[in-house]
């Protein structure tokens, strides 16, 4: 391995880096560092976040300004404003002892006067974002004439949140000869397009493999039931007491749900989401990186900006459709040489994902089971012991108080005193899983056998002059069919209605009703809320009722404002 100074670092830059507690050159900065300053090669680099890629772009790039000229000379490009603001950031800390290098982060959601005065003072490097470049070039308030570096940095990202057309019309302004650089953590057919239309005999550097999960993460799944979901979240987070970790949902609004949820159980957590505004994800986002929320609940648009080293656990709230998606949210662990854990939460219909993600990152994935109720009191236990045994004692202050508390504590022996001590933390934990019943696992064959008993009920053609109606709650929602008969007839008290047969499934019903208040009842139940779920009921696809062939339109829609809650 070579050292930074062999690479051609020089000494101001050595001893910037050297306080930032760089001591030698990661693979990444190994690879490009030396191809940047001898030459001007173009270069592809598969490298995730994490890789020490902003160094290895940027230690050359301040190499090679001329501080005597202040036009843009280098360009980068990045996904988001906080990646954005990470870079400039990094690069002020490379540049410390190179007096007058200036360094402009331009990014949307803020003044743009204020950038482009800025710019008017005079810059050597801009770190921006796409749209909010283009429209300072639009504006006639950047020149990019004398450019000769540019960087894409996290290219996939850019390219998937739709910055395509601004990278094209942005690349159009550089001048020809530039030297192009490429950073991407995957390799999709879009980017192969980039460096193909864009740079020149581009050298390939891989750190790692081509869309491969980072070698430090260890990946495990749990399968539970759907309904579960939630419960094995928590019981993982108490089996991992010291806990560092991002937990991926799919939408914002399940993302919302489950914070709210986990903060109302006790636990240290926070959501970020794109309906947050952009004050609350900053202020969000910074009190993660001070660790004073332990579990983010986010989505995976919303934590792209989000640049944290040391996280211990991602938590795939259920899995991405896409791999490239676990790809990313997996490779913000087990960063800088550190260790990580990348866990997924699914349920049985999803485990046919996980086969399509082993492949596409070529790593295994452990199958686990969820920890028990001894299981994780024993950890939680032991932390707690580990963390009293670490704990510091403020001799002076506490000295003064010590006497009274012996004095009071005289009658309990030292082993009635720990007892006491412990079980003030740790009767939460107690408490909550003395009673609380294991998670049932899905059984896969038992449960593909009751699919198929399920969908034979479920095709059973109604009586004469009935129609045969599909509700969307089952046995797992706790229903009888005594509830069925209730609520069709609190939905409509004042009409005697003719139930027919009921069959309870496992997660839907079904029940027959004469056909004549078939319509009315639909619009009628779906006013209801059953144990917290909306009722959504529709005519059975095989009732032999012939308007009931078909579902009716509009039957499974959600109710209006006016929705009762039953039960
Ligand atoms: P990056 O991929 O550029 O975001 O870097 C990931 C992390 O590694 C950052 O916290 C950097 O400060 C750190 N880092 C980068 N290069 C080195 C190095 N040569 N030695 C130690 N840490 C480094």
């Amino acid at each position: 391995m070579k050292t930074f100074e062999e690479l051609g670092i020089s000494p101001a830059l050595l001893q910037a880096i050297r306080e930032l507690g760089f001591e030698n050159p990661m693979p990444v900065q190994e690879a490009v560092i030396p191809l940047l300053l001898a030459d001007r090669t173009d270069i592809v680099a598969l490298a995730q976040t994490g890789t020490g890629k902003t160094a290895a772009f940027g230690l050359p790039i301040i190499e090679q300004v001329d501080i005597t000229n202040k036009k843009p000379q280098a360009l980068i490009l990045c996904p988001t404003r906080e990646l954005c603001l990470q870079i400039a950031g990094d690069l002020n800390d490379f540049s410390k002892y190179v007096a007058d290098l200036k360094v402009l982060p331009v990014y949307g959601g803020s003044n743009i006067e204020s950038q482009i005065n800025a710019l008017k003072k005079g810059v050597h490097i801009v770190v921006a974002t796409p749209g909010r470049l283009q429209d300072l070039i639009n504006r006639g308030a950047i020149k990019l004439g004398e450019v000769s570096k540019v960087v894409l940095d996290e290219a996939d990202e850019m390219l998937n949140m739709g910055f395509q057309e601004s990278i094209d019309n942005i690349l159009q302004e550089v001048p020809e000869d530039r030297n192009t650089l490429l950073f991407s953590a995957t390799m999709p057919k879009e980017i192969a397009n980039i460096a193909k239309n864009y740079m020149t005999n581009p050298k390939e550097v891989t750190i790692g493999h081509k869309n491969v999960a980072n070698e430090n993460v260890k990946h495990s799944y749990y399968i539970v039931q759907a309904r579960d979901k939630y419960l094995a979240l928590k019981r993982i987070a108490d089996y991992n007491p010291n806990v560092y970790g991002i937990i991926f949902c799919r939408t914002r609004k399940e993302t919302q749900e489950i914070a709210d949820k986990l903060i109302q159980d006790g636990y240290n957590a926070d959501s970020l989401h794109g309906d947050l505004s952009q004050t609350q994800r900053d202020y969000v986002m910074q009190k993660f990186r001070l660790r004073n929320i332990q579990l983010l609940v986010a989505t995976d648009v919303a934590a792209r900006g989000l640049d944290v080293d040391d996280l211990t656990h991602i938590i795939n709230y259920g899995l991405p459709e896409d791999a490239e998606v676990y790809t990313h949210r997996s490779g913000r662990t087990g960063r800088a040489g550190k260790t990580g854990i990348s866990i997924s939460i699914i349920n049985l219909k999803e485990k046919g994902k996980i086969k399509d993600i082993e492949k596409k990152i070529n790593r295994p994935f452990e199958k686990a089971n969820i920890p028990n109720g001894r299981e994780i009191c024993e950890r939680q236990l032991f932390s707690m012991v580990d963390k009293m045994e670490r704990v510091d004692i403020a001799d002076d202050e506490i000295d003064s108080y010590l006497p009274v508390i012996y004095r009071k504590l005289e009658w309990l022996s030292k082993e009635e005193v720990i007892k006491r001590f412990v079980s003030l933390q740790f009767n939460r934990f107690l408490d909550y899983y003395r009673n609380a019943p294991e998670l049932s696992l899905p059984d896969e064959k038992g449960e593909r056998s009751r699919d198929k008993d399920d969908r034979k009920k479920g095709s059973r053609k109604a009586e004469k002059g009935f129609t045969r109606m599909f509700i969307n709650i089952g046995k797992i929602d706790g229903l009888y069919p005594n509830h069925i008969i209730e609520m069709i007839n609190d939905c409509m008290p004042k009409d005697r209605i003719n139930i027919g047969r009921i069959d309870l499934m496992k997660t839907f019903s079904f029940f027959e009703v004469e056909s004549g208040s078939a319509d009315r009842l639909i619009k009628e139940l779906k006013r209801l809320s059953y144990n917290g779920r909306k009722v959504s009921v529709e005519v059975a696809q095989d009732s032999n009722d012939d308007k009931d062939k078909k579902p009716k339109k509009g039957s499974g829609k959600k109710g209006g404002s006016g929705r009762r809650s039953y039960r």
